[in-house]
Parts: C-alpha cells; structure tokens; sequence
C-alpha cells in the first residue's frame, strides 16, 4: 500500500481553505444551497485578519452625499493605475450595493445617520462626479468594520451548518494527471495527523502574503498559503510585484490606523507643521490614494522634513475632530495610539510611515471566481475544480494600486459569486473522481524531510531574513539596481529552505513545524514578487522605480507609467521562476470603457 492510500480520508462537496470575509461569504451561499462544505482555518474563523479591518466596506449607496455605481467604476479603475480589468471592475461595483444591504440584512450593526440609513465616511480616492470632489462611499461600524463583518458571516454559517475545521492547516492542491483539482492534503494541529479532503470543488481563501515582509500591518497568519500551494500545483501566480504601502502605520509599531482617521478629518503633517498633501494632490489632499500619499510622504522625508530624532517619520493630527467624535467613530485608532505609541491622539499628533498592507495579485481568476491558467493558445483555460476569492486572488479589480474599502467589498462580491456560480454548475449527484495513486506524495515527502532532519536552520531564522530581504528590496521606492540585487539573493533563499531543519519533532500542537511549513509558502510569494518586479520596466501605482520616474507632464510616459509596452499583467511560473504576459481587459460589460489619461489628484 502507498503512503497515500493509508492516510484518513474525509469527502465534501466542496473545501474550503480559509475562513475570513471571502471563506465565509461563499461558505455560506453554499451550505444555504444545501451543499455538504469543510472550511478549515488556521485559526478560529473569527481571527482571521478580515477581522482586523477597520475603516469600512465601499458601495455607492448615495446615503450621505451624492453618488453612482459609474463613479465608483471610473475611481477604481483610475486607481488601480488602469491595470484592473474593467469588466471585473464594473461587476463588483455595480454589485455593492446589494452585497452591503445583504450584510445589513445578516444583521451587520453598521453605524447609523439620524434618519435610520448607514452611516458613510469619505475614504481615499473615492470621489464624485469622476474625480471632483471627495465622497462618502465608505460604509462603516465604527473603526471596527472587519470585526463586524466577520462577526456576522460567522453567525450566518453556523446557521447553515457549514462544518467548520479550526487550526488545521491545508498544505496542498491535490490535481490529477488531467489537471483537475480533486481536493487538499492537510494538517489537524491539534494531533500532527495528516488527512486528504477530496472535494468535487476546492475554494482557496487564505488571504494575503503581507508576511513576506519585516514590517507590515497584516497578522503573523499571513504568510501566502493559497499561492504556495497554486504556485506548487503548477498555477502561475498575477501581478505579484504590486504591494500596496498604507500611509498610516504607526512609525516603528507598523500596527494600522485606518484611512478612516483622514476620512473623518485627520491630516498629515511634515516637521515644519506643514499639511504637504496640500502641495501634491490640491483637490483630494489627504484623501488622495495610498500609493500616491505613500510616495509624498516618502518624498517629505527625503527631502529632510521628516520628524523625530532621526527625521524618519511625519504626524497624523486628529486632535481637531474632538474628543467625542474620536471616540464615537475611532475608538479602536485612540486604543492604538495609547498602547503602541503611548500617544493620547485626542491631544497629541501620532507618528506615521508607510507600511506594508496589501497585495493586489495573486491567483488569477475569472469573475465568477475560478482560477485560470495560459491555455498554450494565447488565450486563459480554467482549471477544473479550483476557484480562488479574496486577497489571495487576483481578479483583478484593484490592478496596480487598491482604493481603501474595495477590499472588503472584493471579498463580499466574488465570495457570493463564486459560490452562486459553483451552485449552479456542481453536479450534486455525480461520484469524486478517484483519486491518483500518489495524490499525497509531495506533502508526504515535505513532511518526512523535515522529520528526518537532524542539522540546518530554523524556520524563523530563514523567514526572519527572507522578510528583511524583501523591505530592503522590495519597498515603497524601488531602484533597478537594488532590484536586481533582490532577485539573486532570494533566489539563493531557495536553497536554505529546503534545508529547514526541525528541531521539536513531536506531533501535538507542534508550532515549530506549522512555521517551517509556512516558510515553503512565503519563499513562493517573494520569488514571485521579486521576480515580477524587477522585471516590470516603469512606474505604475504602488510600483514605483526611481530609474523611471518622469513628471506628470511627460508627453509620452507621465509620471513614468509605460501604457505601450507595460499594460499588461504579469504572470509569474514556479517551475522556472519565468515571466509571461497577458493582456489587461479594458473593455467593461455594459459600459464604455474608460481610457487611460495621466492620473492626478
Ligand atoms: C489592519 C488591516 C486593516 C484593513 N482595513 C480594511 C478596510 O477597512 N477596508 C477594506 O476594504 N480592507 C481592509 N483591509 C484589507 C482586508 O481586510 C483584507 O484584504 C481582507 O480582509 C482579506 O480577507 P480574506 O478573506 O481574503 O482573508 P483573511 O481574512 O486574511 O482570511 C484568511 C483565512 O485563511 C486561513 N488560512 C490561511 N492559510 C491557511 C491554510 N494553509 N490552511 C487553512 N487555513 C488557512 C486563515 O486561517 C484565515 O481564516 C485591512 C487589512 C488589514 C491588515
């Protein structure tokens, strides 16, 4: 008998790996439908990081001033530098209005404007009248949206009797010789016993990689799970060189204050007392998009007006908005401030610097959420039985730059339709399809090499490097030189990883050997990042390289953006750390598409 054939077996309809916002928004239109569905989690589903978003779920719902879906199409295309594709992007924002109101009917306590509809803040690079003015397009729960949300997602599933698998950890895609995938070889921590989950459909939800980074606002979960294990099953992972800094993470702490500080009101500050923002983006000030506010705030630094003994940091000032608005809207920001700055924000201006956030790629996918491969002819095939929502996924409809709260509603609209659109076409009655012979051979052999290994270097020493790699490599300024740099000495990680050593070989709870098995994931996202990014030859939202910056009013590439050869998305392969390309969809479903033009705030 195989190793495989010995191994504890469970069978669902689907599987699920990772219970945030997206897990749980498709988890539950799937076991509502009837369908028998396992998600598992590292973590208790409501600790997932979804729970930490704070500032608000974007629809243009109009409660507060003025607003349309097509206003929100135009600010998300000319905020994802125009690489969002404009056919995903016109579904997920004329959908947000009924994903939000269906949240509000799961019971989501949104915060409330006097006449009884959801209270909505402004929030960066959300605006009206295409670029006018700012909006409130940000619907929210205080500076606790993410909590809420997950909150409610939770409760709704167990209602629907989705069967839940806490702290296990899936470690990889199971596809037969056809390519179908067939479900996920896994880990229960609890007892160190490995299982297979054959699936008819496997859903990957694990979130994003803002672990591969040393500073970051993302939980320590966060290291890339679903793109290692696409990346290992032959999936190319998109547009991987596209990380977004967030303007606000507290100078040292890295933890986030949300964008909604500035929605509420809050401003930057340079070391003279100056609000810069008012220099570099006049119309939308503070409220400009985060790469955009990264770069100037970078820029003020640099150019020596930054604050603190090492000038190495600007302020936020909340203290105008008034004690009682702060702790009405912000109570969680002013926690923030006395726990990891000892700061008093109703009184005193709060350090900041960009931090990493977010990535906007991930595994490519179409817009009902199934993952998509280079079919050989020019064109993108589906790979049966694999569909991707959430931040591990790339749709893509943020492109080279997220607006704040098109996260959240990302993971709302595609977890909903992924799972409408694996109702509609799972055959409930159809057998699994058997499984090969050596379905669990290469998690077998990663876990047995590293039982077997008796000298090398720890997990965390490996990570801990890869992470400072990654900063001093990969950060908000990027030049080629340090790129290339980059490139070669991740490449060299390789090697140091597949040599991970595990000293604590027991099975129970054994932390040591989920961090080393993580480790296999973050070296995937960073080589892909890496790779990706010193090969992209211009600016383009978060992107941004000194070699190529230009001025606005640059005729043929302003602001170093290279529409004739570089828009285009990138796909990164495993196999031989090699880049392809393939085209960006600027053709929406029902509207005219918009054009790319020179992007000022
Ligand atoms: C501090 C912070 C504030 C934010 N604020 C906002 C905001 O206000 N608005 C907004 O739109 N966006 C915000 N974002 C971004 C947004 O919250 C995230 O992009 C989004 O929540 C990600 O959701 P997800 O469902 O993709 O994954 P997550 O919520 O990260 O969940 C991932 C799940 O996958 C599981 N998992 C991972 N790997 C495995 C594995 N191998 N096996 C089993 N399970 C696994 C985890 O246990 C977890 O359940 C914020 C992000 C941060 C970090």
């Amino acid at each position: 008998m195989t190793a495989t054939a010995n191994l504890p077996k469970r069978k669902f309809d689907v599987v699920i790996v990772g219970a945030g916002g997206s897990g749980m928004r498709a988890s539950l239109q799937l076991a509502r439908a009837g369908l028998k569905v396992g998600v598992l989690s590292k973590v208790f589903p409501t600790r997932s990081h979804t729970v930490a978003a704070q500032g608000g779920v974007s629809a243009s719902l109009g409660n507060m001033s003025e607003d349309n879906w097509h206003y929100h199409f135009y600010d998300t295309i000319k905020g994802s530098d125009w690489l969002g594709d404009q056919d995903a992007i016109e579904f997920m924002c004329r959908e947000a209005p009924k994903v939000v109101y269906e949240l509000e009917h799961f019971g989501m306590p949104f915060d409330r404007n006097p006449d009884g509809t959801i209270y909505q803040r402004p929030f960066g690079g959300h605006t009206a009248n295409y670029g006018e003015k700012p909006v409130q397009r940000a619907c929210a729960a205080a500076d606790r949206t993410g909590h809420a949300m997950l909150h409610t997602l939770y409760q709704q599933n167990v209602e629907a009797r989705t069967t839940f698998f806490v702290e296990w950890m899936a470690l990889d895609l199971i596809r037969d010789a056809s390519g179908d995938v067939l479900g996920v070889t896994a880990l229960e921590m609890e007892t160190g016993d490995t299982y297979i989950l054959e699936a008819k459909t496997t859903l990957l939800a694990t979130g994003g990689a803002g672990r591969i980074f040393a500073a970051s606002t993302n939980a320590f979960i966060n290291t890339g799970d679903g793109l290692g294990m696409a990346a290992r099953a032959g999936i190319p992972l998109q547009d991987m060189e596209f990380w977004q800094f967030h303007p606000t993470g507290v100078a040292g702490a890295g933890v986030l204050l949300t964008e909604g500080c500035r929605g509420e009101g809050a401003i930057l500050l340079n070391s003279n007392g100056e609000r810069f923002m008012e220099r570099y983006a006049p119309t939308l000030k503070d409220l400009a998009p985060r790469d955009f506010v990264s770069r100037c705030m970078d820029q003020e630094i640099k150019e020596g007006r930054g604050c603190g003994p090492n000038k190495d940091y600007v302020m936020l000032k909340l203290s105008h908005l008034g004690a009682e608005t702060i702790h009405k809207r912000l109570p969680s920001v002013y926690e923030i401030g006395v726990n990891f700055a000892n700061v008093d924000i109703t009184k005193e201006d709060i350090p900041v610097v960009p931090t990493i956030h977010y990535q906007m790629g991930g595994i490519p996918t179409n817009i009902h959420g199934q993952v998509v491969t280079p079919d050989g002819n020019g064109g993108q095939a589906v790979v049966n039985g694999l569909y991707a929502v959430g931040e591990c996924a790339c749709v893509s409809v943020h492109g080279a730059n997220r607006l704040g709260t098109n996260s959240l509603l990302d993971l709302l609209v595609f977890g909903r339709a992924a799972g409408n659109h694996i109702v509609a076409n799972l055959d409930r009655k159809a057998e699994h399809k058997p499984l090969p012979k050596d379905a669990a051979d290469k998690t077998l052999a990663r876990l047995a090499r590293l039982d077997a290994s008796t000298d090398g270097e720890y997990a965390q020493d490996v990570a801990n490097d890869l992470r400072a790699t990654m900063q001093q490599h990969a950060g908000v300024f990027r030049t080629q030189a340090s790129m290339d740099e980059g490139v070669k000495k991740i490449n060299a990680m390789r090697e140091r990883v597949a040599k991970i050593t595990l000293k604590d070989k027991s099975k129970v709870f054994n932390t040591a050997r989920i961090e080393a098995l993580e480790v296999d994931n973050l070296i995937e996202a960073a080589q892909a990042t890496m790779t990706s990014a010193a090969a992209r030859h211009e600016c383009r939202g978060a992107h941004t390289v000194n070699d190529y910056e230009r001025g606005a009013d640059d005729a043929e590439f302003p602001l170093g953006r290279n529409d004739k050869e570089w828009m285009k998305h990138t796909l990164w392969h495993s196999a031989d750390n090699s880049l392809t390309y393939k085209p960006v969809n600027l053709k929406p479903l029902t509207v005219e598409s918009v054009p790319p033009k020179v992007r000022t705030f």
